[in-house]
């Protein structure tokens, strides 16, 4: 079964070891957990506030206003628990509740009465309420186990250990994997499931510069929104009512309406999703060679033809734009990396360390006896790795992206799940989540375009009929004749489409109530097609599986003795836990010649809105504004200007996009939501020469929601005046 889903399953993640930094170092790099926040010598890089406030394990500190949104960061910022995070973390929101009467996407969107607030049906919002190491568990299951089995029991007492924890009302656990096969520690997060919207800026606003600019610096992007977190009358979390009352935050975020300056400390807090530093060479190699070239490709061509469907009307537009952004972000990011790995010899200074590394073990009798030909073995475990990582991409983009797919997917697993008693089927299938099926299905009901997934197809097809590794695959046979694969494939699915029941939702959630036996008899032919190819592809899943079930200890010792060799220990990877990066508001030199300040300002957007570049038109309203110089409080004395965006040298990656920024004494000045072009290879190595990160300025926020949208209600609820 492939991972769609994933989206019900609990994120499983990297992670570990509770590190000991040197005392006094100052360190600009590093994702540091919270464990290790009281060990960070913050006060002398330039925090002007106790580190306690912070993190306090015993009190209520900064954390505590901190959220983790699908995929993204936000913060509480008023004591009525209204969220800042960035327009592209709620742009799925934002399009769900749009259509062509009210298009909030293109428009904006302000609820100045709370019973305006629409529900961000897409979002849950979760806050860190606890952890604990459960290392010890996790690896006495895992204990002797080799290959997928070992992958089984990792899996199997993670879920007993979240099952456990969430008999606690209202908690969703996770148990992240800090270090593979080394350190496993059990969050807990309180999760409010009513969150509604409640400010969006016009897309011209929260996305400008679109594509052309996304991961880019200069950058004049006002990516920001707000949301609301509701509970029931009683104080605990529910699904969304009308008669859900305000959450009110242990903790808030309090705004800075003045902003920073160059060279200013400041540290932000969020949900860093995934970084790969403590893997081998052999990890990176895979990802150049294999992993991020087949993304970018393929992507770059379904993003084009969609773009061409969402171009011909309003209600594609609105269902595919969201997708479209997230496979544009991911496709630029890819290629950002791989420029990135032309420019930086990552690789070559791991190999050598590497090098190293077996000289140091064959050097000591007592490593020569534990870890001799670690580093062979583990090349050996890339080798099927490099093989079937394209043919296992293929199967997620089905399962991820084709609703036809995904359609015969679900009915195919909840016919075998129907046979099961109910605790041994999957989540979704349970009878207590009757209503997450039924959310699930209108979902993909209300996203289905039927010509977007002829066309997905017919480009995953012909982009295989390309490559080597897939001439040998069975269920791809059919494709490759003496005719163009994609004139195979559109057949094919096409008369698969034309034959099933299952792409009518009316017919789909009456055949949900047939027996597994009846339904058998229908001979559905997506579901027949969802069966053989999920069976050929979970065989390649299995190979991939089996070579991640002896890398979890191979990695364990590699970890082990890259310790030894550097004497130090290190951070664990980014996997999506709450963590602290710090460092200071700094310009760059990104190439030859060009130096980049760390401010843009609304002139300098104004200038890009000249350009005729269609991501660069602006609402008229910003350009009065601007040739007013109407900038009220949030004007700049030394850039005489509004500023927009700032640059730092913070280390962050994709998930502390909407993480607050925050200054010295703690408040907010800035919202992460992207990185520099160059700084996209840091998921593999930071630099302090080319890792900076980019957030929008608090100034700019709040000088949109005051003069922009007119909401002074928030500017009075955020208590700037
Ligand atoms: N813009 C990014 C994202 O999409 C944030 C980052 O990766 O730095 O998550």
């Amino acid at each position: 079964m492939f991972s769609f889903f994933k989206r019900f399953k609990l994120n499983f993640f990297l992670f570990t070891l509770l590190i000991i930094l040197s005392g006094s170092k100052i360190l600009d790099e590093g994702m540091f957990p919270l464990s290790e926040i009281p060990g960070l010598n913050l006060r002398e890089a330039g925090l002007k506030i106790d580190v306690k406030e912070i993190y306090n394990p015993d009190g209520v500190s900064l954390i505590d206003a901190l959220v983790k949104l699908r995929g993204c960061t936000g913060s509480f910022v008023s004591e009525d628990g209204l969220i800042l995070t960035n327009h592209h973390c709620s742009f799925g929101d934002i399009a769900a509740v749009s259509s062509a009467e009210n298009n909030y996407l293109e428009n904006g969107f302000i609820a100045k009465e709370r019973d305006q607030e629409l529900p961000a049906k897409g979002q849950s919002c979760q806050i860190t309420v606890g952890y604990s190491d459960v290392s010890k568990e996790i690896l006495d299951a895992a204990a002797g186990k080799e290959s997928s089995d070992r992958i089984d029991a990792i899996n199997k007492a993670r879920k007993k250990l979240v099952e456990e924890a969430q008999k606690e009302p209202g908690i969703k656990a996770e148990v992240s994997e800090m270090f593979i096969g080394k350190t496993y520690i059990l969050f807990k997060y309180l999760e409010l499931k009513d969150v509604r919207l409640v400010y969006a800026p016009p897309r011209a606003i929260g996305e400008f510069g679109g594509e052309t600019d996304n991961w880019v610096w200069p950058r004049h992007t006002g990516d920001f929104s707000f949301l609301r977190a509701y509970v029931a009358p009683d104080g605990s979390p529910a699904e969304y009512a009308k008669e859900n009352v305000l959450y009110k935050p242990k903790k808030i975020i309090p705004v800075n309406p003045d902003g920073v300056q160059e060279n200013d400390f400041i540290f932000v807090l969020g949900y860093p999703g995934t970084t790969y530093r403590n893997r081998p060479s052999e990890f990176l190699k895979l990802h150049r060679d294999v992993r991020l070239p087949y993304m970018q490709q393929v992507f770059a061509s379904i993003i084009s033809n969609f773009e061409e469907l969402s171009a011909q009307n309003l209600d594609w537009k609105l269902k595919l734009d969201p997708q479209i952004k997230t496979m544009a972000n991911t496709e630029k990011n890819y290629r950002g990396k791989l420029a990135g790995f032309n420019k930086v010899d990552i690789i070559g200074q791991k190999e050598k360390e590497e090098v190293e590394i077996e000289k140091f073990i064959a050097g000591d009798s007592e490593l020569r006896n534990k870890y001799s030909g670690l580093m062979q073995k583990i090349k050996k475990e890339y080798e099927p790795l490099n093989q079937v990582t394209s043919i296992n991409l293929f199967g997620l983009i089905l399962s991820r992206f084709s609703t036809t797919y995904q359609l015969g997917e679900l009915m195919a697993e909840y016919m075998s799940a129907k046979s099961l008693p109910d605790q041994n089927r999957p989540n979704i299938f349970k009878d207590k989540n009757k209503a997450m099926l039924q959310s699930t299905i209108d979902e993909l009901f209300e996203g289905y375009i039927p010509e977007a997934d002829i066309n997905q197809f017919k480009i995953i097809v012909a982009d295989a009929a390309k490559r080597s590794e897939f001439r040998d695959i069975d269920v791809l046979q059919r494709f490759f004749t003496n005719r163009p694969a994609s004139v195979e494939a559109e057949e094919y699915f096409k008369s698969i489409a034309s034959k099933t029941k299952l792409l009518n939702k009316t017919a789909f959630m009456e055949l949900l109530n047939l027996a597994p036996e009846e339904f058998a008899k229908l001979n559905d032919p997506l579901v027949a097609m969802y069966k053989e190819f999920d069976k050929q592809f979970s065989s390649y899943a299995e190979i991939a599986k089996n070579a991640e079930g002896n890398l979890n200890s191979l990695l364990a010792d590699f970890i082990e003795v890259k310790k030894l060799y550097l004497s130090s220990s290190f951070i664990p990877d980014a996997n999506s836990t709450l963590r602290l990066t710090y460092g200071y508001i700094k310009g760059y030199t990104p190439a030859d010649a060009t130096y980049y300040k760390p401010f843009t300002t609304l002139t300098g957007l104004i200038e890009k809105s000249f350009s005729g570049n269609p991501d660069y038109v602006l609402p008229p309203k910003l350009k009065e504004l601007w040739k007013n110089k109407d900038y009220g409080r949030f004007k700049d004395e030394k850039l005489d200007d509004l500023p927009v965006a700032i640059l730092y040298n913070l280390d962050t990656t994709g998930g502390n996009s909407g993480s607050p920024v925050l200054d010295a004494w703690g408040r907010l000045i800035g919202l992460n939501f992207d990185r520099a072009y160059g700084a996209t290879i840091n998921d593999y190595a930071w630099s302090e020469a080319y890792s900076r990160s980019i957030g929008v300025d608090i100034r700019y926020v709040l000088w949109n929601i005051e003069k922009v949208g007119g909401a002074h209600n928030l500017i009075a609820e955020l208590g700037v005046n």
